[in-house]
């Protein structure tokens, strides 16, 4: 297929490689130019703005870090949305907030454009594996187009609706979970820590009995090697999820206590730690609170 990709950040990039490499045609582009040279040299074509990136495509995706990349990215005279056929397909998927995904869904349909919202769960890594986890919403035509992109990239798609913001909606209520699996057990092992239980043996019953799922064997092993650098997910990524949700629970009259909690570790955690430290970062600060 003739398509076009636009952001190749650390999701974007390994993305952009497994569409290429599945035999696609693959326009990409990306704010620092060169971010871009290992895909052209493995056969992908340069566009000089996002506009080219969208020109002439059946599809174009857009994987940027939050709502203003992708508001500037799609809006002006070289912008995508300039630059996309009338009943061509953007397929987002940033993870974004839920009043952003359904403006930009308005904005396309008046131009006589299509738009899917298709974030995904995994890291970098599953990214490249092409293990992802994509949660799509939108016209289901549109999802049967994507079909064969969507399996090029990940392992699993799950349908969430017609209405595009309904998986920005789920994948905000998934990055929730993820945080607040990573605080819990970050405070399970600085309190296992302090009185005498390594934090791999308590990883080892724990993911060994009731909990054995990716989340806290992944970001398990994480805290206990200490591994927060170099950022698979960057902390700043994570606090704009915990905002997004929080602007969700606002909207819809939902009281989430747990997340106020989470959005405030997390602040701590870049404030002390640095922008560049990864979210699960966050146990440093649980056990730096705990006197480890
Ligand atoms: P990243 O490595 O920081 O990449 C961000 C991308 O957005 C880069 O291409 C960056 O361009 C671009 N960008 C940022 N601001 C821009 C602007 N104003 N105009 C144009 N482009 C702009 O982030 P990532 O980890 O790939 O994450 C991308 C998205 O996926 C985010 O929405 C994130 O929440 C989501 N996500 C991440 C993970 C993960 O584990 N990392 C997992 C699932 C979902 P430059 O290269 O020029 O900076």
């Amino acid at each position: 297929m003739n398509i076009g990709f636009i952001g190749l950040g650390q999701m974007g990039g390994a993305i952009a490689a497994n569409l290429l490499k599945s035999g696609n045609q693959v326009a990409v582009w990306n704010r620092s130019a060169q971010k871009a040279h290992p895909l052209v040299g493995g056969g992908a074509v340069l566009a000089e703005t996002p506009r080219a990136a969208a020109a002439g495509k059946t599809i174009v995706f857009s994987m940027l870090a939050d709502d203003a990349a992708l508001d500037s990215v799609v809006a002006g005279e070289n912008g995508l949305a300039a630059g996309l056929d009338r009943g061509a397909l953007h397929i987002s998927m940033s993870t974004i907030a839920v009043a952003t995904a359904e403006r930009q869904s308005a904005e396309h349909r008046a131009r006589g454009q299509r738009f899917l919202c298709a974030p995904v769960f995994g890291r970098p890594e599953a990214a490249a594996a092409g293990k992802l986890y994509i949660v799509a919403a939108g016209d289901p035509a549109d999802v049967e187009l994507a079909a064969p992109l969507f399996a090029a990239i990940g392992q699993r798609v799950f349908n969430v609706g017609v209405k595009p913001s309904a998986a920005n909606l789920v994948k905000l209520c998934g990055n929730f979970m993820i945080l607040s699996a990573i605080e819990s057990l970050a405070e399970a092992m600085t309190l296992a820590a302090k009185g005498g239980v390594a934090k791999a043996q308590l990883l080892e019953v724990l993911t060994g009995s009731l909990f054995d799922a990716p989340v806290y064997r992944n970001y398990g092993q994480a805290l206990v090697d200490g591994r927060f650098r170099p950022a698979g997910f960057a902390a700043p990524l994570g606090l704009k999820d915990m905002r997004l949700a929080g602007q969700s629970a606002e909207t819809l009259r939902v009281p989430m206590p747990v997340l106020g909690v989470l959005r405030d570790h997390l602040l701590q955690t870049i404030a002390v730690f640095g922008e560049d430290i990864d979210w699960s970062g966050i146990g440093l600060s649980i056990a730096k609170n705990g006197g480890l």
